[in-house]
């Protein structure tokens, strides 16, 4: 498969290329030239392939030129071992549980697959390769589980210190082995421009292979098509047409919907979920699109106020309003909103949502007022206990924290302090690989 940058249309890339870079020179988004349609006998019956299975047929029609067949099944056997279950609230409702990893939130099926991609291309270089993350809470810990004991692979995660909450600390500094977290002395942006600086940096990249894991790499995206498929299997039957509503900050998951279809999954609509950060919905409703400065909400994982895929977005209507329109509608929501359908959630079906499920919820139940019958998939990004504080206060009880999220808060803390001082960063670099 090759690829394309949505700033040159004419410009190719291999996926080896595309994965390494993460972003094409022109600062545009790797897109796929083509997105074959999968086999219609396969589409027909999803109900007999497992979840592994469908991640297998979906990767090899999209990248079997680039990867042997055996070594596809051992990269999504290896990143995919985890369910995806849809749960459902009533006849027209289902939730779609996408945080059984190990990070909790959906992101683990992007981070992991991204993971043992690059392994597989990195398997024959004789110098490892080094990975710089700048987080701000969220991606880092499933950038750091996804990675861990890859082999050939070093990660090091730049973050603020004590800007993170303290179970995302634990993310990103308890693992060890080839996961080494520097605690920096300032802000995310600080810990943004050292990394940047040094992937300009010839005496830091001549020495050492560098590389980035963020979120707008293409092989991020890819297997956040699979559970769509997974979804689809699940709550088919019914003869309703299937829509799918997705909390939305960079719009990763929702490209990913797209691509989906595009593929050949027959998704009625998409209901893009916001926040207050509602410039997409702005998109689709009005025709302008108007990026700002982010604001603050509960489903803080949501505060983008310039989502970065809107262009692949973009890119896959040819830029045209109308055609997008047709295909996504978006919703945004207040926090006042978001936790009232939490409690709602809780009261009427007995089922614990985090507030970026929420949102979800509240855009499809939006959606379903001018379309009655439509049977709607929330996208439920993150376990609740990722945000215990809120959720707790939010529905005044308890609520059960899952094993491997509790093994983490115990395991000891190991981290670099780092100042915001490049020279700092670099001598610690060379020294250190
Ligand atoms: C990252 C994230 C989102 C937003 O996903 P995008 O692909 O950036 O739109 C939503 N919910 C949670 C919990 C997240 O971590």
């Amino acid at each position: 498969m090759q690829f394309y940058s949505t700033n040159n249309p004419t410009l190719r890339a291999s996926l080896k290329e595309a994965i390494f870079k993460g972003l094409p020179e022109d600062k545009g988004l790797f897109m796929p030239v083509e997105i074959p349609r999968l086999s219609d006998h396969f589409l027909q019956h999803l109900t007999d392939y497992s979840f592994q299975e469908i991640a297998f047929e979906i990767t090899r029609n999209l990248l079997h030129q680039d990867i042997p067949e055996k070594e596809i099944r051992r990269i999504v056997e290896t990143a995919i071992d985890f369910p995806a279950p849809a749960v459902k609230l009533d006849d027209d409702t289902y939730i779609l549980e996408l945080f059984h990893g190990p990070s909790l939130a959906f992101k683990d099926f992007g981070a992991r697959f991204m993971a043992q991609t690059m392994a597989y291309f990195n398997q024959h270089e004789e110098k490892e390769l080094v990975i710089l993350v700048a987080t701000s809470g969220d991606t880092g810990g499933a950038v750091a589980a996804g990675f861990y004991k890859t082999p050939g692979i070093q990660v090091v995660i730049l973050y603020p210190s004590g800007k993170v909450s303290p179970l995302q600390e634990k993310q990103l500094t308890a693992l060890g082995h080839n996961i080494t977290a520097l605690e920096v002395d300032g802000t995310f942006d600080d810990c943004q421009a050292l990394v940047k600086k040094a992937f300009t940096d010839k005496e830091v990249n001549e020495p050492i292979r560098l590389s980035s894991a963020n979120s707008i790499n293409i092989a991020r995206l890819i297997p956040q098509s699979f559970y769509y498929f997974e979804a689809f299997k699940q709550v088919t039957g019914q003869g309703k047409p299937v829509v799918f509503s997705i909390p939305s900050g960079n719009f990763g998951n929702l490209t990913a919907g797209l691509m989906a279809q595009k593929m050949g999954l027959p998704i009625e609509h998409f209901i893009a979920a916001t926040n207050a950060n509602d410039v997409v919905p702005e998109y689709l409703t009005s025709g302008a699109f108007t990026p700002r400065p982010s604001q603050r909400t509960l489903s803080n994982a949501m505060d983008v106020g310039a989502p970065s895929n809107f262009a692949r977005m973009l890119d896959l209507y040819c830029s045209t309003w109308n055609n997008m329109r047709h295909d996504i509608s978006g919703f945004g929501f207040s926090d006042t909103e978001t936790k009232q359908a939490m409690r709602e959630i809780k009261q009427r079906y007995n089922y614990i949502i985090d507030p970026h499920g929420a949102v979800g919820y509240l855009a499809l139940r939006k959606y379903q007022e001018t379309h009655p019958g439509h049977l709607g998939v929330v996208l439920e990004t993150a376990h609740p206990s990722k945000f215990i504080e809120d959720v707790e206060s939010i529905l005044e009880q308890p609520i059960e924290v899952p094993e491997r999220l509790q093994v983490l808060s115990n395991a000891e803390k190991h981290s670099v302090r780092m100042s915001t001082n490049y020279a700092d960063f670099k001598s610690w670099l060379l020294e250190r690989f």
